[in-house]
């Protein structure tokens, strides 16, 4: 089996441990940054391309920061990623405000920092014209419904509570233009981590044609079409990248075909990926703190599901590299687990590794994307630092690890001692 491979040697990460102690999230800066690079060269043909990196995947300011530097804007959905963003200098139409089910004063937010807002249903346009006033400009979701098969993680477009129906779309689009506004764009996600290029092409498609209806149906004209996010990785170490230049190649065709023929030219690709951007680059590493052999071999880490929740929640694959034992033969089967109090703790069930001693330094892959970023408390489980390996070889914490303090930090023991039970 091909092996994935890791940007620091055991010398380099026994370095590190010294300083900051396991486990840690650490991202390689090198390879976020040519990652960036390639994928905005690959839409260089469409002038006015901007990817708007999805703050939810990995929500650190020093990230979002160096991919702002690299021309990216912020994808958020929250308040909390409203305000990240602000505080990295991110305002205004560098930032896509894709929210659902939203509250009140996240529109209100959204608005006064000039986001671009796209609105989830039909019944946010009045919504946001109550609490927020109507914006210059609005970007509407498109939920294609049976139209477009979706895939495992996101289901079926239809049983997805995002978006908009086609209908509402063009009711939707009608309504904005009457009440004055006059720029417009259009969203759909309907994939996530998907490795197939023909499918972003096909949603590019689905999106340039409605752009056609849409425009000659309501005499509007689309400033950018947003095909959001969702383009996959290779989390196993045997399947291939997603071929960028196909699926950028592709949308261009049908861009020519559709938007361009159509007299509808210039129209802005957006893009609101996470997972592609910095995905592979993170690195969780954790070590073995003890070995049990009961009815099966079980690898317990000083790591559990708090730092990395992908696999006990979608049984996703992460393979794990152990530092220094790389070219050992993988002859001994393990459960990999932490230490949470739920059975489904675990980072890999049945995996082949080379014989492992408590002490060793298992570094799991691909974390680098909707890995810290989903962590949580759950059985007093603390997040851990993220740590940056920056292009000269130092290495930066972007972010300390959460303590007991933290964790208590929203009770008041005061008050406690004068509750009477
Ligand atoms: C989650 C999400 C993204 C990013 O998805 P990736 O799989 O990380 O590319 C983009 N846009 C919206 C609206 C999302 O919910």
């Amino acid at each position: 089996m091909p092996e994935k491979l890791l940007p620091f040697t055991k010398k380099q990460i026994d370095k590190i441990i010294d300083k900051y102690p396991t486990p840690f999230h650490i991202y390689d800066e090198k390879a976020i940054r040519k990652n960036a690079r390639d994928f905005k060269k690959a839409f260089a043909w469409n002038k006015g391309f901007k990817e708007f990196f999805a703050v939810k995947a990995c929500p650190n300011p020093y990230l979002i920061k160096m991919l702002h530097a690299e021309g990216f804007g912020t994808d958020c959905s929250s308040m909390a990623e409203l305000i990240l963003s602000q505080k990295t200098g991110i305002v205004g139409e560098e930032i896509m405000f894709s929210s659902n089910d939203t509250p009140a004063e996240e529109f209100v937010k959204a608005k006064k920092s000039k986001a671009i807002i796209n609105l989830d249903d039909i019944t946010h346009i009045s919504y946001l014209e109550q609490h927020a006033g109507l914006p210059e400009i609005i970007c509407l979701r498109y939920n294609p419904g049976p139209l477009k098969k979706g895939n495992i993680i996101i289901g079926h477009p239809e049983e997805a509570k995002y978006g908009f129906t086609r209908d509402q779309l063009f009711e939707g689009y009608r309504i904005c233009r009457d009440k004055g506004i006059k720029r417009f764009g259009i969203h759909t996600m309907v994939a996530s981590n998907e490795l197939d290029p023909h499918y972003f092409v096909e949603t590019a498609e689905i999106l340039f044609k409605l752009i056609v209806e849409l425009s000659h149906a309501l005499n509007i004209r689309f400033e950018f079409a947003n095909l959001s996010g969702g383009v996959g990785i290779p989390y196993r170490p045997e399947q291939e990248r997603l071929d960028l230049q196909v699926m950028a190649r592709g949308i261009r065709e049908k861009y020519e075909q559709i938007i361009a023929t159509n007299g509808l030219a210039p129209l802005k690709i957006f893009t609101e990926s996470g997972r592609y951007i910095t995905g592979p680059y993170g690195y969780l590493v954790s070590q073995v703190l003890h070995i049990k052999d009961t009815y099966k071999q079980f690898a317990g880490l000083d790591a559990c599901m708090a730092n990395l929740m992908r696999p006990a929640l979608y049984g996703a694959y992460h393979h794990i590299t152990v530092v220094g034992k790389e070219n050992e033969s993988r002859d001994f089967m393990y459960d990999v687990t932490g230490s949470l109090c739920e059975n489904n703790d675990k980072f890999a069930i049945d995996r082949m590794l080379p014989k492992l001693t408590p002490g060793d330094i298992v570094v799991i892959h691909d974390a680098g994307a909707h890995g810290f970023a989903m962590g949580f408390n759950y059985n007093g489980k603390l997040r851990s630092a993220e740590l940056l390996l920056r292009e000269d070889g130092s290495v930066t914490q972007i972010r300390r690890a959460e303590t007991v303090k933290d964790y208590l930090a929203t009770l008041d023991f005061k008050r406690l001692a004068t509750f009477t039970v």
